[in-house]
Parts: C-alpha cells; sequence; structure tokens
C-alpha cells in the first residue's frame, strides 16, 4: 500500500529507489526452543551465517586494502577488518555455541548471545587498555553473526556494494561518521527517523550531493527491506509504494531536476560578478582530501573551510603529524594557488572520536573544539605543526573554531607561535606568515567583535552554531527543529554587524556555514555586505547563479525592510520580493 511521510527536507532533489534497512544490529535477541529433530538444522544455520560472515570480511577487506592506496582512511578501517576477522576465527564465538544450541536446544543467536556474554565479562577485570578495546570488537562480531542470522541489514559501508545508485538507506540515526562512509559508495539518497537541518549528518547529505530527508520519526518501523521509494528532499516528502501516476510524475521531476543540474554545470569557468559588477568568491567546504574533485567540478575559487575533524574520526587512533601533514599537503597542492581555509580539530557535540579515545563532551556547550584543543595541547601542537608544514606547499591558512573569549584567541595565538618556534629550531620550513583567523560561531564573539578584529587575520561566520547558540537550540534535535530560524531577528542583526564592522576594519570576512550555500538567502547576505561565500560544493552553481542575476545596488532598500521587520511572516513576505527582483 502506498503512503506518504513528511520530515525535513536537508537535501534538495529527487531519487527513486529501493529501500535499505540500515540496522545497528544488536545483542538484543530472541531466546526460543528448538525441537530435539531440528538442532542439527540449527547449527547449520549458524555455521551458514558464520561462513557469510567470513566471506562479507575477506571481501571488505580486500576492497579497503585497495581503497587504501587511495585515501589513508580507508586504512584504519582495514585494520578493524583484519581485527574482525582474526575475532571470527576465536572458537568462543564461531564454534562453541554449536555445543551450546545442542546442549540447550534454543536457537542460535541465543547460543551465541551467552556465549558472547560470558566472554565479554571475562573483560571487565582486563588491565590492559588495548585489549579492553577489542571487547567492543567481540561485540561488533558477534552482532554481525546476528545479523547474518536474522537476515538483517549490517553496518554501513559493506551493505552498499552492488546496485548503490538504487539505494534509498532507511535508518533511524546516522552519525556524521557513518554518513563519511558513504563518500565511497554513490546512494541515491537517506531518509532517518531523528537529525536537524543542520547537524553535521545533513551537511554531510548536502555535500554528497544527495537528496536527504531527516526527522521523519517512524521511516524504520514503516519502510520495508527493498520497497520502492520516492524521496523528495526539496519538498521534504517521501512516498512509499508509489501508484503508477505517481512514480511517473516523479520521474518526469527527477528528469528535470537533472537537466536544471546540467545547465547549471555550463556556469562553472564564469567570474562571479553581479550585475552592477561587484565580485564575489565562492569558496568550497570540504571534510576530506578526496573531496577536491567535487571543488573543482563546482568551479570554487579555494577552499573556505576544510572540517579537519573528519580526518580523525571511523579510526581508534589519532592520525599522527605526518598523516596529517601529508593530507593538509594534498589538500593545498590540489588547489595550486587557491586559498585552503584549515579549521582546527571541532570535536565534541555531535562530532566525536572513537569512545576508546579521550575526546571531549557531547554536550554543545561542553569541551568542544578550541576548548578541547587548548586542554589538549599536545594534539593541538600536532595538528599545528602539520598544517605548518603542509603551508609550504600552497595558500593555507588556519581557522580556529568556536572562539569566545580573548584569553582563547591568545592561548590559541601561542600555540600556533609555538609550533612555529619549535619548526625553526627544527629547522623545517613553513610560511612563517601564515594568515590566522577565527570562526565568529559563539554570540559572545559576534557581540565583542573588536577584541577579534584585533588580533586575528580574518573571519569566517559559523552561522550553524551561531543560530545554535543565539536561539538555545539544539541543531541535532528534531524536536526543536521547527525553532532553528536563520531570519529570526536577532541572528540576522548579529550576522549584519559582524560584516559590516569587519569591512569597516578591512578584515575579510566570509560565511562559511549552511546559510551561506542556501541560495534563498544569497541575496540577504550580498546586501549586508558579504562578498565571500564558503559552502558545500554542491550548492555553488547555484549560488553563482544568483549571484550573477543580481545587481546590490538594487537590494539594499529590501534588505533594510528585512532588518526592520520583526513579523516573521513580514520578514519571509519581503525575502521572496527580495528573490524576485
Ligand atoms: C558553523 O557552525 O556554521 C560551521 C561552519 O561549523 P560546523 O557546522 O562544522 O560546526
Ligand atoms: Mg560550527
Amino acid at each position: 500500500m502506498s503512503f506518504t511521510m513528511h520530515g525535513l527536507g536537508v537535501s534538495g532533489g529527487i531519487a527513486i529507489g529501493h529501500a535499505h534497512l540500515v540496522t545497528l544490529a544488536s545483542l538484543e535477541v530472541d531466546h526460543y526452543s528448538i525441537p530435539v529433530e531440528f538442532v542439527a538444522k540449527e547449527i547449520k544455520r549458524f555455521d551458514r551465517a558464520v561462513k557469510l560472515v567470513r566471506a562479507e570480511l575477506d571481501e571488505l577487506e580486500v576492497g579497503l586494502k585497495t581503497a587504501h592506496k587511495l585515501d589513508t582512511h580507508s586504512g584504519d578501517i582495514a585494520a578493524f577488518v583484519t581485527i574482525h576477522r582474526m575475532l571470527l576465527e576465536d572458537p568462543a564465538i564461531s564454534v562453541e555455541p554449536r555445543a551450546m544450541i545442542e546442549r540447550e536446544n534454543c536457537n542460535a543467536e541465543w547460543a551465541l548471545k551467552l556465549r558472547v556474554d560470558e566472554l565479554l565479562a571475562q573483560f571487565a577485570d582486563v588491565q590492559d587498555e588495548y585489549l579492553r578495546e577489542r571487547k567492543t570488537d567481540v561485540r561488533q562480531v558477534a552482532e554481525r553473526i546476528v545479523s547474518a542470522l536474522t537476515g538483517q541489514g549490517g553496518a554501513v559501508p559493506e551493505k552498499l556494494r552492488e546496485r548503490a545508485e538504487d539505494t534509498i538507506l532507511v535508518a533511524h540515526d546516522l552519525s556524521p561518521a557513518d554518513v563519511i562512509l558513504f563518500k565511497d559508495h554513490q546512494v541515491a539518497a537517506f531518509i532517518t527517523d531523528l537529525g536537524g537541518r543542520t547537524s553535521h549528518t545533513a551537511i554531510l547529505a548536502r555535500s554528497l550531493g544527495i537528496p536527504a530527508l531527516v526527522a521523519l520519526h517512524t521511516a524504520r518501523e514503516l519502510v520495508r527491506e527493498d520497497e520502492l521509494v520516492i524521496v523528495d528532499g526539496t519538498q521534504g516528502v517521501v512516498i512509499v509504494a508509489p501508484e503508477e501516476t505517481v512514480l511517473a510524475e516523479y520521474r518526469l521531476k527527477q528528469h528535470q531536476w537533472k537537466l536544471e543540474k546540467q545547465k547549471l554545470g555550463r556556469l562553472k569557468a564564469a567570474t562571479t560578478t553581479t550585475l552592477d559588477g561587484v565580485k564575489v568568491e565562492l569558496h568550497a567546504n570540504i571534510e576530506l582530501p578526496s573531496d577536491l574533485d567535487a571543488v573543482r567540478q563546482s568551479g570554487a575559487t579555494g577552499v573556505g573551510l576544510f572540517r579537519s575533524e573528519f580526518l580523525f574520526m571511523n579510526r581508534r587512533d589519532l592520525p599522527d603529524e605526518d598523516e596529517q601533514f601529508e593530507a593538509y599537503k594534498a589538500v593545498a597542492e590540489g588547489l595550486k594557488a587557491m586559498p585552503v581555509v584549515i579549521r582546527t580539530l571541532d570535536i565534541g557535540a555531535d562530532k566525536s572520536l572513537d569512545p576508546a579515545l579521550a575526546t571531549g563532551g557531547h554536550s554543545a556547550l561542553g569541551l568542544r573544539a578550541i576548548r578541547y584543543c587548548l586542554a589538549e595541547p599536545q594534539l593541538f601542537n600536532t595538528q599545528l605543526r602539520a598544517i605548518l608544514r603542509a603551508s609550504r606547499y600552497g595558500d593555507v591558512r588556519i581557522l580556529i573554531p568556536m572562539l569566545a573569549s580573548s584569553v582563547e584567541i591568545r592561548q590559541a595565538l601561542l600555540a600556533i607561535d609555538m609550533a612555529k618556534e619549535q619548526l625553526k629550531v627544527e629547522g623545517k620550513k613553513f610560511n612563517d606568515n601564515i594568515l590566522v583567523g577565527g570562526m565568529i560561531e559563539v554570540p559572545a564573539a559576534a557581540i565583542a567583535l573588536p577584541m577579534f578584529l584585533a588580533k586575528l587575520d580574518f573571519l569566517s561566520i559559523g552561522t550553524n552554531d551561531l543560530i545554535q547558540y543565539t536561539l538555545a537550540i539544539d541543531r541535532t534535535d528534531d524536536t526543536v527543529a521547527h525553532l532553528y530560524d536563520p531570519l529570526h531577528p536577532a541572528v540576522l542583526h548579529l550576522i549584519a554587524s559582524v560584516i559590516e564592522q569587519a569591512n569597516l576594519a578591512k578584515v575579510p570576512v566570509a560565511v562559511c556555514g549552511e546559510m551561506a550555500g542556501d541560495v534563498v538567502l544569497t541575496r540577504l547576505l550580498l546586501g549586508f555586505g558579504l562578498r565571500d561565500f564558503s559552502m558545500h560544493p554542491a550548492n555553488l552553481l547555484l549560488v553563482k547563479q544568483r549571484v550573477l542575476m543580481t545587481s546590490v545596488s538594487q537590494i539594499a532598500e529590501l534588505v533594510a525592510a528585512i532588518m526592520r521587520s520583526c513579523d516573521p511572516e513580514q520578514t519571509r513576505e519581503l525575502l521572496d520580493q527580495l528573490n524576485a527582483l
């Protein structure tokens, strides 16, 4: 039966494909008795599941080792897979449950769970940290066998091998770490029950250029494996098992959407200048060096935000200085002389390191970003040294996230000076005049801007967090997502005032939050005096098209009216008028 669900469209476009339910399998399994005459069959079922997991891991291991030659990220995952492959051969996991099935006359899942619970209990007394960490691996291997037994999907990447381009992922929730793994598997779309518009999960969906919807609440429950699904990321609608007529209509819409995208492609080489000759810079936001292709295809004139924390995710160790240096150097060289703004580690809140590593809190108000880096000077120093060393290979700049006080600015600058001194002593070369900027994403920073203007070479407004912190709305919480409002007068006044003050002080200022890539807001930001936008490459040409069709002198009046408006409906109306000019 066909039905429709509504959620938050966080990445536009239309996808039509088959649902793949992403199950983060658990060891919460049923327990039932097996009649004696079926015990042998149950043991065979268990053996088949182990065999399937063995084959899956083997294939994954080979695939990842090949991919490792292309990016370092896959190498770390490959190391995991190897450990899992070894654990699978442990008799406690792959052999002893067979005896348990026979002895207890129980189902295979239950036998496995009992044996693995015993095994996990033994880890409680283990002192060695490395061995203690293996507890998670044991659980994951067991979960994988449970998945194989129940015929359900496993963890994200390995289930996407075939027909990925026809796959609509349906998950209860996806972490940014999960989504980053999709980069290697061009799925058609994803939909989740939880999530907010500017959660990092949503941001990554936009960077993949695929339609995505979050906050659907019951999608994981209602959609069945392999069911035909239409995802309209622009309208925030999901249609499950559509009627023929609806399907035909959406195929047409999808075709038009693809044509539009192709048409935009022709703007790639054009310089970005308004109708009245004002030059605008459009830069790209990236998460990994492998995003450079998308940057080139978008025609961006540099990288305005490299979210370096993604180099630190989906792994059990921290990238050392050389590994980071290679990643930053690859981006710097790949961009030739174009600028790349590397943001120092912004971990904490919804972006976390592996739990085995000491990490910042999960609260957006906690030990996040620069606060975390200043609390972990060794880790910060390693990253700064790597960025500085890479600065010889291009136009590399440093961006510090989440600054709120002058003490933090001073300490961050001191840490950079210290890293420079160390490199000098060691005779290692770097750009001594590297530009250092700060993100303006905490209201305190926007309000007390002069102290930032005095000490930093450039500013970048992180509207995602600026909105979150100004309106006290957790950007990942779908229950308050409707209150997350970029057009709130408080937000608009903060952004306009930062741009105005920076322009007056002649300190370069950019916007790198999601507002920069929202074409509905392009003219408004131009009206505030913004001339430097940084966004996901997937949005760039649409924004460019809008800039090319704008005359800055014509928009001033309506922008001023929007700034005077205190009524959300009137603001929307004025914005529509602005975009219709
Ligand atoms: C922002 O906060 O607007 C920003 C660009 O940084 P992030 O989304 O990574 O927090
Ligand atoms: Mg931020």
